[in-house]
């Protein structure tokens, strides 16, 4: 089998956090700005940055460039952090169907490396797949601390799955697994194929209609271990 570097989106696809991450970015906008009324828009498949971002560019204050932006972004994450942990511990977070059987089977698999593609920046994976016990199974991943962008971080990820299977990263099949029209295009924009699954905010034939290698209702369809591994 060609070595494989599987790349799981966290919200929507190993987890529902039953908005647990939306609760608490928005506590993290009124601790440090006084207001959530900004953050009008859908979360779904932007990373942590982005969100941020966009809804410090939504409070209408003038920021003097991109350095101090980048700043009060990063002040805002940790505000973010710190209430994320709470939010976390009283939400009753769900691992999706067939993702436990996925993880077990890639563990399995000496050519197989099991890593994060996600816009969460990793503490805040970290907390959210902590809570459920399965982020140690992760050894790598992408996130959204390498780029506020998806393909970017996704590649990131890629790399370091390549490095861990001890495998230049051209022989390597990349798969991105994800919920969102944004992870399929995020893993075409890397050349990787995708594994859209209908357990987030998009049904199956708005998934299929991005074109992704394979979309399942969830990943425990009887065909989701060949579209994982191949044949
Ligand atoms: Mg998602």
């Amino acid at each position: 089998m060609q070595p494989t570097v599987l790349l799981f989106d966290v919200d929507g696809t190993l987890v529902t956090t039953c908005g647990a991450g939306r609760r608490a970015v928005e506590r993290a906008f009124e601790l440090r700005h006084g207001t959530k009324d900004v953050l009008t828009f859908s979360f779904g498949g932007m990373t942590d940055k982005a969100i941020v971002r966009s809804g410090l560019l939504a409070l209408g204050r003038t920021f003097a460039g991109e350095a101090e932006l980048a700043q009060e972004m990063e002040a805002t994450l940790a505000f973010y952090l710190e209430v994320l942990a709470d939010e976390v511990a009283h939400t009753r977070i769900r691992i999706h169907d067939g993702m436990e059987r996925a993880m077990d089977m890639a563990e399995a698999r000496q050519d197989v490396a099991l890593g994060l593609g996600t816009g969460n920046i990793r503490k805040g994976a970290e907390i959210k797949l902590g809570s459920v016990g399965i982020y140690h199974r992760f050894t790598f991943g992408g996130f959204g601390d390498d780029s506020i962008e998806r393909p970017p971080l996704l590649m990131a990820g890629a790399r370091r799955g390549a490095d861990k299977l001890r495998v230049p990263i051209e022989e390597c099949r990349i798969v991105v697994i994800g919920d969102t029209p944004k992870d399929v295009a995020g893993a075409k924009a890397i050349g990787a194929d995708s594994i859209a699954v209908a357990t987030g905010m998009h049904d199956i034939a708005e998934l299929e209609a991005c074109e992704p290698t394979a979309a399942f209702v969830s990943l425990a369809d009887e065909k989701a271990p060949a579209a994982l591994f191949g044949r």
